[in-house]
């Protein structure tokens, strides 16, 4: 898509001057006598750069480029000024404008190559920007099944507890583990492995309420925290994952398979106020859970019990 350039002067000539050259070199303009209308729609406008006179009637280019700086868009202003003025068009550098250029407007190949650097440089920012979040999605998310990982549960898990002690609400921490999984890989080969963990990350994420935050814990292990969940109503939930798992199933091409899992959970306030000790005790009824022979819950007994 061609990128849009805004090109606001009062004086018709240099606007029409301008729009022409730029349409000449592919750009999209959007041309406008005065900055008052296009700044207030600039947003809707979206455009890729803006080149503004500076004195206009009703609105000057100084206060165009503050109108876009204090929005927060990253879009770049070049400044139109006359000769006798360099003085604004330094102060409007000062205030963030990416460059100026003095008028008459005598080479048009001087005001090309400047607005062709500001795009560049637009693009360079944009991409950095789209890399910056891919990487910080990265650091946060399962390669595998994009389940947060393991580093984003230590931090949510501890905000959970601030809140739980606030509003005095138990939650309980579930750690979950693929029943005979090496035996999954070692039949159906490693590939239907790894579909079978994003698979059943997707089946437990629909069964689990949208309160409820899945994490992949380890291998195949996942920890699920469920938010405001006394004991009886996470053992129903519980109930209810083993069940939509076991029914579940696990079809890729040729490849069918049914699992199971097993679960171990610790509740807040109850059996411990510190996330290593809930997550310890959720482990410890999971490997309980794994010893009465699989395909069950377990949690931590409760003080009454
Ligand atoms: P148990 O019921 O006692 O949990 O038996 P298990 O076979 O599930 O337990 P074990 O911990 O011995 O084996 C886990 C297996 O999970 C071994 C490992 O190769 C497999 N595994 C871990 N991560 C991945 C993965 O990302 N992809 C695949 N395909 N397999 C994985
Ligand atoms: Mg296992
Ligand atoms: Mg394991």
């Amino acid at each position: 898509m061609n990128e849009k350039i805004l090109v606001i002067d009062d004086e018709p000539d240099i606007r029409n001057l301008l729009a022409t050259a730029l349409l000449g070199e592919g750009y999209e303009v959007v041309a406008a006598e005065d900055g008052e209308e296009e700044i207030a729609r600039f947003r809707e406008i979206d455009p890729d750069l803006i080149v503004t006179d500076v004195k206009m009637p009703k609105k000057s280019g100084l206060a165009v480029l503050q109108t876009v700086r204090g929005s927060g868009s990253g879009v770049d202003v070049i400044i139109l000024t006359g000769h006798s003025d360099e003085a604004t068009a330094i102060s409007c550098l000062r205030q963030g404008a990416y460059d100026y250029l003095l008028k008459p407007l005598e080479d048009i190949d001087v005001i090309l190559m400047s607005v062709k650097r500001a795009l560049q440089k637009r693009q360079l920012e944009k991409e950095k920007i789209a890399l910056m979040g891919r990487l910080e999605e990265m650091a946060v998310r399962d390669a595998l099944t994009g389940l947060y990982n393991v580093r984003t549960l230590h931090a949510a898990l501890d905000e959970e507890i601030i809140r739980a002690e606030r509003y005095t609400h138990p939650f309980c921490v579930l750690m979950i583990d693929i029943d005979h999984f090496k035996a999954v890989n070692d039949t159906c080969g490693h590939p239907f492995g790894d579909y079978v963990l994003k698979e059943l990350a997707t089946v437990m994420g629909r069964t689990l309420r949208t309160t409820d935050r899945l994490y992949r814990y380890g291998g195949e292990e996942f920890l699920a925290v469920m938010p405001e969940t006394p004991p009886d109503d996470a053992r129903r939930a519980v109930d209810r994952l083993c069940e939509a798992v076991k029914s579940h199933d696990f079809v890729q091409g040729e490849m069918e398979r049914k699992i199971t899992i097993s679960a171990g959970g610790a509740f807040f306030p109850f059996h411990a106020v510190e996330r290593a000790a809930l997550i310890r005790l959720a482990d410890e009824a999971l490997y309980e859970a794994k010893n009465a022979g699989r395909d069950r819950a377990v949690f931590a007994p409760l003080p009454q019990e």
